[in-house]
């Protein structure tokens, strides 16, 4: 069994994919071809926001969104300890101070108690300049973006909307990928929406950092690429990856609806002693990972993989453990939840494509790994 089956996508959409890239071959625009246009609108239209800017990944992406936020040394920017690195790492690279936030404990995403808290602290300090927030759609699930909203106007802070796993996500049916001031995607094979190799996006509604987006991508051009007004980057989509993201969009609905199922099912049929996702009134994950909690997980985890069901950690090291952060001087003792999640979480198979068969082997493995059966 595989953790996401990529190769049973393939074999779903074959015929299409398999199109679409004859017709890149056949007329040989390989860089910004007219299937890059295509994928941006397409991708705007369902997101329900006025641009989307494709790029080469989702670093880049958020890379980006420092880049046209200006973001630089003697600044702060908040963002989850419990994420993937790259949500902190763009900060860092930008000279700025990454200001990490413990989660909630519910939904694993970043905690906006604390978020406040930490931006009082850092006003209260006066060494760094707070300019924004990077809030994570961690495994499919929408951040709080309704109170987030409220704490980045009261602060006079911009938000970043890092929706690399929660692309299909929605709350009270306002996709992900439309909230804060801009949002950054990934089309990484395994996320939710990925290509077939490295791929990004951002979004936004603001014609002026769209303008940006479009310069900072391409050599900080001005009217064409050999016009250079600013320093930029080289983080452009290939054509190919396009192509083939036109068609994985276009079963994307019916993806989501096979995992929303798919979880579902693991909801009500999974009954061990750990804790399930959460998803609150009104909000849709689009399930990037189906991840469980206990404080027995390593056994669990042994057990199944015994079995032949392979379990994934994400994440087994906060950004605040991280070797590249530790200058920051942080503590476990900073980040409880996030430092207990750490050590507790770990995610099960789930991919649109799964068969009924794996999901009754998921279940039995879980079931025999030594867990107790309420
Ligand atoms: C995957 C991921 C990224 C980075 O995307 P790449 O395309 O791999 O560069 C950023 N943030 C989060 C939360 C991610 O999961």
């Amino acid at each position: 069994m595989q953790f996401i089956d990529l190769a049973a996508q393939y074999k779903h959409l074959k015929q299409r994919i398999d199109q679409r890239i004859q017709t890149v071959l056949d007329h040989g625009n390989y860089i910004m071809g007219p299937e890059v246009e295509e994928l941006e609108i397409k991708l705007a239209e369902y997101v329900g926001v006025k641009h989307c800017i494709s790029c080469a990944n989702g670093t880049d992406a958020l890379q980006l969104a420092m880049m046209v936020l200006d973001i630089k040394p003697g600044d702060a920017v908040f963002c989850p300890t419990f994420t993937f690195f790259a949500t902190a790492e763009v900060v860092a690279y930008a000279g700025a101070t990454p200001v990490f936030v413990d989660s909630d404990e519910r939904t694993f995403n970043i905690c906006p108690k604390d978020l406040e808290r930490r931006i009082q602290q850092v006003i209260a300090e006066g060494k760094l300049t707070p300019r924004a927030i990077i809030a994570v759609d961690l495994f499919g699930l929408p951040a709080n973006y309704l109170e987030l909203e409220k704490i980045a106007a009261k602060y006079n802070l911009k938000l970043i909307e890092d929706a690399a796993q929660g692309f299909g996500g929605e709350i009270n049916g306002k996709r992900a990928g439309s909230f804060g001031d801009m949002a950054t995607t990934s089309f990484f094979p395994a996320k939710p929406l990925g290509c077939y190799g490295d791929g990004g996006a951002v979004f936004t509604n603001s014609d002026e950092y769209a303008a940006l987006f479009r310069s900072y991508r391409v050599h900080g051009k001005g009217k064409d690429k050999y016009d250079n007004v600013r320093i930029g980057v080289n983080s452009r989509l290939d054509t190919l990856q396009a192509a083939i993201l036109l068609e994985k969009l276009a079963e994307f609905p019916q993806e989501l609806v096979n995992r929303n199922r798919l979880a579902a099912l693991y909801s009500t049929q999974l009954t061990g002693n750990y804790l399930k996702p959460h998803i609150p009134q009104g909000y849709t994950s689009s399930w990037a990972q189906y991840t469980l909690v206990s404080d027995n997980r390593d056994a669990i985890m042994a057990s199944c993989k015994e079995q032949g069901v392979p379990t994934m950690i994400y994440y087994g090291t906060c950004m605040h453990q991280q070797t590249a952060f530790s200058a920051l001087g942080y503590t476990d003792a900073d980040f409880p939840t996030a430092s207990k999640l750490a050590k507790q979480v770990f995610s099960i198979p789930m991919h649109p494509y799964m068969a009924e068969a794996s999901f009754v082997s998921v279940l039995e493995a879980l079931a025999k790994s030594g867990v107790e059966i309420q």
